[in-house]
């Protein structure tokens, strides 16, 4: 997609055109209104008739001309004009017919005259700049519209580095090579280096991700380039897409350089979503930021970054090989990211002796960095309101409660309560997962935030793994249960953090009934799905009944059968290993992340950094049985398996 054909700019000039007919129009009537347009001219000889005949009125007499109100035929006074003729004897007439007149030094007709030249003037110059400027300067619409609203940042005043970013190592970490890459674009490809081209930073918002694109600048010594996706869809159709090409060009005079763009899911989201079709301009501005993607070479020394919170909603096409395909979580901060985040927030305020940071990013669980950085600003306004020398510790902590206070932030800062609520839940799916024979190891168990998750459990595989047997299927449905039987024994009570837990649940479930032949009741039947890989997502509602009323309820009971043991099961795990269970709870809400060796010692399973050994090879009968059915291997599985639980909001 080399050639820079423009799609989008028939749109903008008919956006152009029909305000500039409306305009046009509206001109046209005015000055075709105007009474001079009205104005009579009378030969002079009628005009002397009808001097003679009292049938003029108003005259103004100037040396070329004669205007003035003349009586028709039937005696209504219209204006007239004509043209004045050496005529010494006329004042004596008009005085006679007591006509009234005045004389006047100007051409009044030169006025006249450049009083319509004014008005074709603005006329041609409004007709230009709506029609033919547009077509001139490279398809960007007249009315600035178009002008992308991109905020420039010279390399010579970048001032942010990764020491101002904190709490995100890995991130720091994986943008190292594009640094590398923008400092000397050359040598990186003569090194061999695969260029990038596009990186998506997510996470949830407040975590840095415009800090960590500026921060790349500043450490490239490059130019930064940043606009608001949400900026580029605008009420006229094919400005966002004007917008973006904009973007481009600015970026491509200044290179090299970063073009960030923040909410990428606002252009960004997958398109023809929706009843009744997508988004006419969001579709045209997201087409035109696949096509400028295409469109340019990482030679050329642009990086292009862009930032959401929802990596789950884009459009798949943006996200592939060659677009932005280096993808970099942003992680809301840990303990100890915290702490540093505070560390980097605190060198701009003076601390009194006493504040420990510490213990601040202690009290502070579920803030990302804009919270911290909003915390120790409060502080210092606080500090200074009552006229202290430094920020004491006092100022920190009702800081923190401000923050926790502000309205918009209370949806991402978790209470106490349901720290505990989600600190059970996660140690349900470990513990489960870990005493289970048949899964995969855990490699941590966490209760800091991550993407939409407030808490999760990460499980890999060993090895690459291509099938999965029936054992290894009903573990997975057991520690999937996990969470909300740990719920249930230890509050008595249920929340809504199980829901995707539940989904997929049902997803495994039905897959290893209806399409595994997995049902001891049933056999090894596999019924057929209208959508290849939809069935899994649990959105086969429109499945063809190719079987029968009777098959149907029986495949209903092995399904309701499979879950309800599988959670039995779940809960007789967690209750029998109840002591470790509370205690893996309790190490869990001080350290918010525990790692598979001490969850393992926690368990009693193994001395610190032992190998697991429990582990049992799936049967190699069934990997046998199963040989033509490698789709029975998940996407997740092959990732890790993330229980991660969705805010319930
Ligand atoms: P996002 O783009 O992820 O929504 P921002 O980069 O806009 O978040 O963060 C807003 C502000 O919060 C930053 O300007 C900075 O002051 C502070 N901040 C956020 N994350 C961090 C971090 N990891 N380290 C230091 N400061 C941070
Ligand atoms: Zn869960």
């Amino acid at each position: 997609m080399k050639n820079n054909k423009r799609p989008n700019q028939r749109r903008i000039v008919s956006f152009g055109q029909i305000a500039g007919w409306i305009l046009v129009f509206v001109l046209a009537v005015v000055l075709f209104n105007r009474p001079g347009h009205k104005t009579t001219e009378l030969d002079y000889s009628e005009f002397k008739q009808k001097v003679a005949a009292a049938e003029v009125s108003d005259l103004t007499i100037a040396p070329e001309t004669i205007v003035g109100m003349y009586k028709n035929t039937e005696g209504k006074f219209l204006p007239f004009k004509t043209v004045r003729m050496d005529d010494p004897e006329l004042v004596k007439e008009l005085s006679a017919a007591k006509v009234k007149f005045r004389a006047e030094k100007d051409n009044s007709w030169i006025g006249n005259i450049l009083f319509n030249v004014l008005w074709i003037v603005l006329l041609v110059g409004l007709w230009w700049f709506i029609f033919l400027r547009p077509q001139r300067s490279d398809g960007k619409s007249a009315m600035n519209f178009a002008r992308s609203k991109a905020k420039m940042q010279d390399p010579s005043q970048q001032t942010v580095t990764f020491k101002d970013v904190a709490g995100c190592e890995e991130a720091k970490e994986e943008l190292q090579d594009i640094i590398k890459f923008l400092k000397n674009p050359k040598k990186f490809q003569k090194l061999g280096g695969k260029l990038p081209k596009g990186v998506l930073l997510y996470g949830a918002p407040g975590t840095g991700k415009t800090l960590l694109a500026k921060a790349v600048a500043g450490e490239a010594g490059v130019a930064f380039f940043s606009a608001s996706a949400s900026e580029f869809v605008e009420m006229f159709v094919g400005v966002g897409a004007a917008r973006v090409r904009d973007l481009f060009d600015q970026a491509k005079k200044n290179a090299p350089a970063i073009i960030f763009i923040d909410e990428l899911d606002a252009v960004g989201r997958r398109r023809f979503a929706g009843i009744g079709g997508g988004h006419d301009e969001r579709e045209q501005t997201l087409n035109q930021l696949l096509i400028e993607l295409d469109g340019f070479e990482s030679k050329q020394g642009i990086i292009l970054m862009a930032s959401t919170n929802r990596p789950d909603v884009l459009d798949p096409a943006l996200i592939r090989p060659g677009r932005f395909d280096r993808h970099v979580s942003v992680p809301a901060p840990d303990l100890k990211g915290r702490e540093d985040i505070l560390k980097v927030h605190a060198k701009k305020v003076k601390l009194a002796e006493g504040v420990n940071l510490a213990t601040v990013a202690k009290s502070t669980p579920g803030f990302v960095g804009a919270d911290l950085a909003n915390v120790v600003n409060e502080a210092a306004i606080l500090a200074a309101r009552a006229d202290k020398e430094a920020v004491e510790n006092a100022d920190m902590e009702e800081a923190i409660e401000r923050v926790i206070a502000g309205p918009q932030k209370k949806s991402r800062i978790i209470s106490p309560k349901e720290l505990q609520i989600i600190a059970a839940h996660e140690v349900g799916h470990t513990v489960v997962a870990r005493m289970t024979r048949h899964s995969d190891p855990v490699h941590k168990v966490s209760i800091i935030p991550r993407g939409q998750a407030l808490g999760y459990t990460l499980q890999l595989p060993e090895e690459d793994k291509f099938l999965t047997s029936k054992s290894e299927f009903k573990d997975k449905l057991c520690i999937l249960l996990g969470g909300r039987a740990a719920e249930e024994i230890v509050f008595g009570e249920i929340t809504s953090g199980a829901s995707d837990d539940l989904n997929k649940t049902m997803a495994y479930a039905r897959k290893m009934i209806m399409e595994l032949g997995m049902s001891e009741k049933l056999g090894p039947i596999s019924l057929p799905s209208n959508e290849e890989g939809e069935v899994f997502l649990g959105r086969d509602l429109s499945r063809h009944t190719t079987y029968s009323q009777e098959l149907a309820k029986v495949i209903d009971e092995e399904i309701m059968e499979l879950i309800r043991s599988s959670y039995t099961r779940a809960k007789e795990i967690i209750t029998n290993n109840r002591v470790a269970f509370d205690k893996l709870v309790s190490v869990l809400l001080e350290k918010e992340v525990v790692e598979a060796d001490e969850i393992d010692v926690i368990l009693g399973l193994k001395e610190p950094a032992a190998p697991q050994t429990d582990k049992v090879p799936a049967d190699p009968k069934i990997a046998q049985e199963k040989k033509e059915e490698p789709s029975a291997q998940t996407p997740e599985v092959k990732q890790g398996d993330l229980f991660g639980d969705a805010n319930p909001s």
